[in-house]
């Protein structure tokens, strides 16, 4: 069979819910190889292969000329690897070496210390790999020395760095004629939540913000090269600051085709700016994600989510009054916040699934505390437990199994199970969050007919059974090399 001259193997998956999106990591990273004129391969649905079918991976897509073949931890999390035998990656190893001795096995993604000592694994990449990446694959063709795990702190990515990014897409990535895609326009959150462990948070107002020509240009690229109108941002909160707002509206309602597009926001900010709510459905919101967390007043404050329960209210009645029926408003709730009680969650739900409530849709999770980095920086409340009022009755990896005065953990997975088996919790929650539209969209369908979904349920729709059906023609795609 003729070799594929691949300079670069990615490994990567998908989010394990319902519908199908890429994986926006990924193809940053690519990116930036790319331009280095690397042929990149990247091959999705990592987990979603049998072993063996993993190594017929490495055996189509490994050549001589390849430098090295990178697998992203980012969505390896729930068990172990996912199903995969740990010493299996020593066997992925073996098999990359069959075809080329010099070709290292590189782990990178936001949950890498999760998964150190892998057997086979040559070298970590941690934190944001913009650079560091680059620095990895121009030592490999020069066979300078590497260390053995790179450091997102050797290699920082700065905000001016960042301002001039994109994800360019290519015809070898397997995308459909008018897919929604992932979109990166910021980075970090200005905010500092007690319970948020994503990084950058705390960031400067204006800060890790894509320049806009830079932005413009890829819309338009990702609009003639594939069609792609509809896209997921990325972004820790579209609407951080009025001064972002703006930018965007001038830019997405200038462009010469409408787009569509998800993304997390911050209810106090539509309270601070009320023309905030109908500028962002001027330019393309389609679907929005609150992190509302908690109706509980002191738990809200407590954590840096202090609008309050009135305020919340009105709030979402005010953007109701005009993204009723265009704009799927969802929000996800945290259980185990520092002073709730369970009879507030309880109420939560009730009011959650009564007809006052103007959310389409709503998630709970139990609050994630970590005893260790994973990767990911460590929230407030992990750094500090028995400043919020929680104790450690034991450790899962490096998760912290808790408990306060209130709730434990293991309380907090029944109320979620208990609110999961309530049948009317599947009428609002059956599709995950507002976030879901670009991937529910990939499944075949128009962005209007997608947000139908999520304003008049069909639960006799079996997404699971399409989203099965649209990754194994995605894995038979990768065995017989049709998207090459
Ligand atoms: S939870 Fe949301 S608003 Fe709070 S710091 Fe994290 S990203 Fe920002």
């Amino acid at each position: 069979m003729q070799e594929i001259p691949n300079d670069v193997v990615l490994l990567t998956d998908v989010n394990h819910n319902v519908g199908y999106a890429k994986y926006a990591g990924t193809w940053r990273i690519a990116t930036e190889l790319r331009r280095l004129n690397a042929n990149v391969k990247i091959i999705e649905c990592f987990t979603s292969f049998t072993e063996q079918q993993v190594l017929t991976l490495i055996d189509l897509y490994v050549c001589k000329q390849t430098k090295f073949v990178g697998i992203s931890t980012t969505l390896l999390h729930g068990e172990f690897f996912l199903g995969f035998r740990n010493n299996f990656f020593a066997e992925i190893k073996s098999a990359i070496h069959k075809k080329n001795p010099n070709c290292k096995l590189v782990l990178g993604g936001s949950r890498v210390n999760d998964f150190l000592n892998v057997p086979g694994v040559d070298i970590y990449v941690a934190g944001k790999a913009d650079i560091s990446v680059k620095q990895l694959y121009q030592s490999l063709c020069s066979n300078t020395s590497m260390p053995e795990r790179i450091l997102n702190t050797d290699y920082p990515v700065s905000s001016d760095y960042f301002s001039s990014t994109t994800i360019k897409f290519t015809h070898t990535d397997d995308i459909t004629w008018g897919e929604s895609l992932p979109l990166e326009i910021a980075r970090g959150c200005i905010f500092k939540c007690s319970f948020c462990q994503y990084d950058l948070i705390g960031k400067r107002k204006g800060d890790y913000i894509k320049d806009p020509e830079t932005l413009k240009n890829e819309l338009i690229y990702n609009w003639e090269t594939f069609g792609t109108t509809d896209y997921l941002f990325t972004d820790e909160l579209i609407n951080e600051s009025k001064e972002k707002v703006d930018l965007l509206h001038s830019i997405f309602t200038k462009l010469p085709f409408k787009i569509s597009w998800s993304a997390y926001a911050r209810l106090d900010l539509f309270y601070a700016y009320r023309d905030m709510r109908d500028k962002l459905l001027e330019m393309g919101a389609a679907g929005l994600v609150f992190g509302i967390e908690t109706l509980d007043e002191t738990a809200g404050k407590l954590v840096k989510k202090g609008l309050g329960k009135n305020r919340i209210f009105e709030t979402l009645d005010h953007l109701s009054e005009t993204y009723n029926g265009q704009v799927v408003m969802s929000s996800n709730f945290i259980i185990g916040l520092p002073t709730e009680t369970k009879s507030s969650l309880y109420q939560t739900f009730e009011w959650l699934n009564s007809e006052d409530c103007p959310l389409d849709v709503f998630s709970f999770t139990p609050l994630n505390l970590r005893n260790a980095d994973d990767g990911r920086q460590m929230n407030e409340i992990s750094l500090n437990p028995d400043k919020f009022g929680y104790s450690s009755v034991g450790t899962e990896g490096n998760k912290l199994i808790w408990e306060n005065e209130n709730i434990s953990y293991n309380e907090s997975l029944e109320i979620l199970n208990h609110f999961r088996n309530e049948n009317k919790f599947s009428k609002k929650a059956h599709l995950g969050s507002g976030n879901m539209l670009g991937r529910i969209k990939n499944l075949g369908f128009t962005i209007e007919d997608t947000k139908k979904q999520f304003f008049e349920p069909d639960n006799t729709v079996d997404w699971q059974a399409m989203t099965n059906k649209l990754i194994t023609k995605k894995i038979n795609k990768y065995i017989t090399r049709e998207n090459i």
